[in-house]
């Protein structure tokens, strides 16, 4: 028996919730102690009424929420979730289907197939490009590194999926300074290790320096992996990626793009010019939830070589073997069994066309410059970084003392206050408040009194 009572109840809960998130604190501070005491106990020897553990679970659950899919999280890179594609979120939950291959699950496999050629369009890369629906840039960079090394081993006569990598040529990484820790993470899982890679130094807003990579490239005797960035978590700059593309091509490496939100940039008209030569790269990592707005957890790997991509990641099962005619999802990602991903980023681009795509990008940036214009009219606040995309780094000056010290206060009373969360960081020996704008549902009047929250609590701080 279906209880629709049971799906009623769920979704007008989550109505409630979402009715109330733009008013909700942000980043209300909660005990784990008091959420265990709520949530936990021992496992019930009998079932209990699904009503009554969905009505309980949503109450106990409320105060540990935060209200991160709301107007005025600046935390992270977190994004939140566009009507559409959370209605199709709670679509692919009702229809189970396991998107591993395309036999238990055709709609999935031929829609995450469309959305894959709109993503390519969209975001202008090589339209011949394989792409996987992975769980997040974490993954997408797991994956596209996974088929660089498989691709730069079997240019050097070597199988790195029937071998390994005991025995193998050397591979060599090369990294920006400023490259993102889930890199080194992917660098790690794959053997390739997180500390052999070469750095190669950067600038004042954290792109690496194209200058200084001829001479670590030089340093790279073999099979080479180049991993550039297309949006800095801290300052959102981009990598000189024209110049590392040639640089790298020249010498016969591979070139992987992390491009977590900042890939998004290329589908508006205004700001693409940040991502000149990124289409030359071999493979990009991307995430639908954050500056797609699609519910957690859904990101996406695009890579120029299907066959490197396929090979690194194929596991051929005997009951497997046969017609494979259609598009396979788990071809293209580690998984096996799978979350129909694609669904969410369809309903998220189809909603949005490709002008609101590019719309949600430039008003996130608007917003960023808005944001700082706002904090600038106090002469106790220094930018730090060039907004150019959708980061703001902001620094408070004391009266007195410490402008570190006096920053982390103004983070932790913005937090404390709860019209707006934003979290802390260290920009080149400096600490500093991070905001980010990658929300659908931001106004202009969610920046303005964000910004005054924040002046008023460093003023509250400074008297
Ligand atoms: C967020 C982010 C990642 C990691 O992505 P997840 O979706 O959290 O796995 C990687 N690189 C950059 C630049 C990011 O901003």
């Amino acid at each position: 028996m279906i209880d629709r009572d049971l799906l009623a109840l769920a979704a007008d809960l989550a109505a409630r919730y979402l009715e109330t998130l733009p008013a909700r604190p942000v980043g209300k501070p909660v005990e784990a102690a008091s959420l265990r005491a709520t949530l936990g106990g021992p496992l019930p020897d009998d079932g209990v009424d699904p009503r009554m553990v969905i009505r309980e679970l949503a109450r106990d659950a409320d105060p540990g929420l935060v209200a991160s899919a709301g107007p005025c999280y600046f935390g992270f890179v977190i994004g939140g979730s566009l009507p559409a594609a959370l209605a199709a979120e709670w679509l692919t939950a009702a229809w189970d289907q396991d998107a591993g291959n395309y036999v238990s699950a055709p709609a999935a496999a031929v829609v995450e197939e469309v959305a894959a050629s709109w993503i390519l369009d969209l975001l202008d890369l090589p339209r011949e490009a394989s792409v996987g629906f992975v769980t997040g840039a974490t993954m997408a960079n797991f994956t596209g590194l996974a088929a660089a090394r498989h691709e730069v081993l079997a240019r050097a006569g070597w199988d790195v999926e029937a071998q390994g990598l005991i025995g193998a040529p050397p591979v060599h990484v090369v990294v920006g300074e400023e490259a993102h820790v889930t890199i080194f993470a992917a660098l790690g899982m794959l053997g390739l290790g997180r500390e052999r890679v070469r750095r190669v130094p950067i600038d004042g807003q954290g792109r690496m320096r194209a200058d200084a990579l001829p001479r670590v490239l030089a340093e790279c005797q073999g099979p080479t992996i180049v991993c550039a960035q297309a949006g800095n978590v801290n300052t959102g700059a981009f990598d000189p990626l024209a110049d590392v593309a040639a640089l790298t091509r020249s010498h016969g490496g591979w070139l992987h793009v992390d491009g977590a939100f900042g890939l998004w940039a290329a589908a508006s008209p205004a700001l693409r010019h940040h991502l000149v030569g990124a289409a030359a790269a071999d493979s990009w990592a991307t995430d639908a939830h954050k500056w797609l707005n699609v519910p957690y957890d859904s990101g996406l790997v695009i890579v120029a070589h299907p066959q490197a991509h396929r090979a690194a990641m194929r596991g051929v099962a005997s009951y497997l073997m046969g017609a494979a005619v259609e598009r396979d999802p788990f071809d293209w990602v580690p998984e096996f069994s799978r979350r129909a991903r694609g669904f969410a980023v369809y309903a998220a681009l189809r909603s949005l066309g490709r002008r609101g795509v590019a719309e949600l990008v430039e008003r996130c940036c608007r917003l960023a410059r808005r944001m700082a214009d706002a904090l600038r009219r106090s002469a106790e606040v220094e930018i730090l970084n060039e907004v150019v995309l959708n980061q703001v780094l902001v620094r408070f000056r004391p009266s007195r003392g410490d402008p570190g010290a006096f920053t982390r206060a103004v983070i932790a009373g913005v937090q404390r206050d709860g019209t707006a969360w934003c979290g802390g960081t260290t920009w080149q020996g400096k600490e500093a408040m991070r905001i980010s704008f990658s929300n659908w549902s931001t106004s202009d009047e969610d920046v303005d009194r964000s910004a005054e929250a924040m002046l008023r609590t460093a003023a509250a701080l400074r008297a």
